[in-house]
């Protein structure tokens, strides 16, 4: 299991452009990669000098901690020459790059739940380095009007009294943005009423245009350099990245608090860096100025170019290599039914249409935005520039609203809440009464479901849960001298009442307080029917997946976490198949095992699209619970599927997006009744489990299968148990079980079961195992 902490940590959305722009090169595709994020030029040759004379020198052993002293001592003389700061050595430390510098300095400082203000757009690292150190990053969006300058006001706004740091990139990655003297000082007159730590990330300092006069943060007063911890390095102006190495200068206590943790890390940065850093810095420096001219040549004339494209606009960057256009007036326009919805979409249309690799904005912190890198050849830039002003414009505004508009309703509680299945007569009549305090007559539903004979009455006054209550089931009479078998009340908000269920066996009777999720409701119907048909006629529920195949059928009982349904969707795309049931059938043993379905409309995950997409269309039509409609609310993490993302592309929903989201499909939409039947004769009963040692085919006792299935068993991650793997059974008790355990005894003596197990072949092999079994 992985820490709390990385999983509040998000991959950057980078990563997947750039994996995608990897993938097309190696298909072939001229990609030209505008996302780099360092100089493309050489090191230059004194500085390979160098480490090669180190390694002659064997100089390639663990140096001091906080990196040589030489160094620290060049590391001194630039602060003063360049910046006009005096540091000691001891108040500089050289670590494996910026990025370990400042992670290090939020691992020294940051409390847990200490706020690190960062104005946004942002490096992509700043938030999850704060967040990895148990801090909580306050993200400051600053404005295209400003030039993306933090303001004052903006800075006063988001200070609290958490506030530890704030983290600035003068000049920025991603916007160029570069800070004078004045607004500098501005900042810095706040954060030294506020006593808050400042974090100057200085790594562009080199390379700025125009003549900009670069300012160092620290170089502000002497009170706002004992706040200061500037970070520098040698990767960008020496183009060095590879080489790993940066260094920060501080006050002595910060240095000594990043150099204990760095000395549990790295040690110290690699030694031949060292050196070569030492001769970057005190060798010869006019290879920045080329390099900076160079820079400043591309930066004007892809300026010029994304100026020149209608609808975008884009600030002039003073320092760094990238550009930062606004790209918004292009959302909701498309191409081919591609819409461009935000800056991620925008990205994969570039790189799908236009073969150019750009950085979506969201990874910064500011939707809105691509940025540019002009950190490769004018000859590159000119034709990047040219697929980019074609591909935009290809895009036309969408020509009519997405017709489709999901019957779709979100309920606050999504999972299960606590259900008490021993209830006695005196809490039960006190459950009973309080719900029935809260139904009031203009809100009142109720309605007969027919569960198979088992008459069971809702009461509610949840709209949703009526809603679907009555597609979910076939109807029983409403008639006041109907007794029903059994009674549920569903109510809805109860101030300061705790969400709960009660079910009473001895009088059939639920109680469901807060909460509008559908499938616990429909949990505590099947629950009950069980109960009570069990009881009564002797029909037992059972969980799984049933089939028929001309009027033999098919179940398929599988613990959690063995991938049934990959089975399950494959036999059903089988002509001769037929669907039962997907969740539960209700089985009675005669002459033969008759498994019937008891729902007239199945409450499935939408997420099967994914193993059989015929079913999308019909969910269309189908009214849905919780399917997803932003893409914020995606679980899949950074979602895999690029360019099959439905929300990307201008969906307003999508099904895969949520293991939670369910649609109400009628079965008999399939394909009518060549796709579903609501009876079969159990013919085939398969036990999916998956073990290291057993045969992918092996034949239990009905003892040993009854065991299996009592115990239970989740078969991957966390030991689990489901009695029978069977969530709805509401009754648990010794002869209730006892009764369920000769059932099933009985069932597997009639139809003898046959155990699949999983983990013995490839899901191909096992599909191929399953099709002879049952002769198709
Ligand atoms: N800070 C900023 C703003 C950067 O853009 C980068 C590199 N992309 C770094 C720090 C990291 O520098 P280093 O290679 O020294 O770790």
């Amino acid at each position: 299991m992985l820490s709390d902490r990385i999983q509040k940590v998000g991959m950057s959305p980078t990563m997947r452009i750039s994996a995608k722009a990897t993938a097309m090169k190696a298909e072939g595709i001229d990609v030209i990669n505008l996302s780099v994020g360092e100089p493309d030029f050489p090191t230059p040759e004194n500085i390979g000098a160098a480490a090669k004379k180190a390694i002659d020198d064997n100089f390639t052993k663990y140096t001091h901690n906080d990196g040589i002293l030489p160094l620290r001592k060049a590391i001194a003389k630039k602060f003063l020459d360049d910046n006009g700061l005096n540091y000691e050595p001891d108040e500089i430390i050289v670590s494996a790059g910026a990025k370990n510098c400042i992670y290090n300095l939020c691992m020294a400082i940051l409390n847990d739940g200490d706020e690190v203000i960062i104005p946004a757009p942002y490096w992509v690292s700043y938030p999850e380095m704060v967040r990895l150190a148990g801090g909580r990053p306050v993200i400051v969006q600053t404005k295209e009007e400003n030039g993306f300058r933090l303001t004052p006001d903006e800075l006063s706004a988001a200070v609290s009294p958490s506030t530890k740091a704030l983290m600035i990139n003068n000049p920025c990655n991603p916007s160029g943005t570069g800070y004078t003297k004045d607004d500098l000082q501005k900042i810095a007159d706040i954060v030294a009423e506020e006593g808050i730590l400042v974090i100057s990330d200085e790594i562009y300092e080199k390379l700025v245009f125009d003549g900009f006069e670069f300012v160092s943060f620290a170089s502000l007063g002497k009170k706002v350099k004992e706040q200061t911890v500037i970070v520098n390095g040698v990767s960008k102006t020496y183009s060095m990245t590879g080489w790993r190495l940066g260094y920060a200068a501080g006050p002595k206590e910060y240095i000594m608090a990043m150099s204990i943790v760095q000395s549990h890390n790295t040690s110290n940065p690699t030694s031949i860096s060292q050196m070569a850093a030492l001769e970057a810095i005190t060798g010869p420096q006019h290879e920045i100025a080329r390099m900076r001219s160079e820079f400043q040549i591309r930066r004007n004339y892809m300026l010029d170019r994304l100026r020149g494209l209608p609808g975008i606009s884009c600030r002039e960057p003073k320092g760094a290599f990238y550009l930062f256009p606004n790209i918004s007036s292009y959302f909701n326009k498309e191409y081919e039914g591609m819409q461009i919805r935000n800056s991620y979409g925008m990205s994969y249309y570039l790189l799908k249409h236009a073969h150019v690799a750009v950085v979506p904005g969201e990874a910064f912190g500011s939707e809105g935005y691509i940025r540019l890198s002009y950190s490769t050849s004018m000859k590159k830039i000119e034709t990047a520039m040219d697929r980019i002003a074609d591909a935009l414009a290809r895009l036309e505004p969408t020509r009519k609203e997405k017709s489709i508009s999901l019957n779709n309703t979100i309920t606050k509680r999504k999972g299960f809440v606590e259900t008490e299945t021993y209830v006695g007569p005196e809490l039960r009549d006190a459950v009973v009464a309080e719900a029935e305090d809260h139904l009031s007559h203009e809100g009142y539903f109720e309605w007969n479901a027919n569960i198979l004979g088992t008459v069971i009455q809702l009461r509610t006054n949840l709209p949703h849960l009526h809603d679907f209550w009555i597609e979910n089931w076939y109807p029983a009479q409403l008639e006041s001298d109907l007794e029903p078998h059994g009674l549920i009340y569903a109510v809805g908000w109860i101030p300061g009442r705790e969400p709960r269920a009660y079910y009473s066996s001895d009088s059939r009777t639920a109680v469901f307080f807060k909460s509008a999720y559908y499938g616990q409701l429909r949990s505590l119907a099947l629950g009950m029917a069980d109960d009570i048909s069990s009881r009564i006629s002797e029909s037992y529920s059972v969980r799984g997946l049933t089939l028929d195949f001309d009027g033999n059928g098919l179940i398929m009982i599988a613990p959690k976490g063995v991938g049934k349904t990959v089975y399950f969707a494959n036999l059903l795309r089988h002509p001769k198949s037929k669907i039962v049931a997907d969740d539960i059938v209700f089985v009675r043993l005669g002459a033969d095992a008759i498994a019937d379905t008891a729902e007239r409309k199945f409450y499935m995950r939408t997420d099967f699209t994914e193993r059989y997409t015929d079913l999308a269309a019909l969910f269309d039509k189908s009214k849905c619970e919780n399917v997803i409609t932003d893409k914020n609310e995606c679980v899949n993490g950074p979602c895999q599927r690029m360019e099959t993302c439905r929300l990307d592309k201008g969906s307003p929903f999508c099904y895969e997006a949520s293991p939670v989201s369910r649609a109400m499909l009628d079965p008999f939409w399939i394909d009518g009744s060549n796709k579903h039947i609501k009876r079969t004769s159990l013919k085939w009963i398969l036990l999916f489990k998956n073990d290291p040692i057993s045969p992918v085919i092996s034949r239990p006792s009905p003892d040993d299968a009854v065991r299996f299935c009592e115990e239970g068993l989740t078969q991957s991650g966390a030991l689990r148990s489901e009695p029978f793997f069977n969530p709805h059974i509401l009754v648990r008790g010794a002869d209730r079980t006892e009764s369920r355990r000769l059932f099933y005894k009985r069932l597997f003596e009639k139809v003898q079961p046959v155990f699949i197990n999983v983990g013995a072949g490839s899901k191909d092999e096992i599909q191929s195992r399953i099709n002879g079994l049952i002769g198709i």
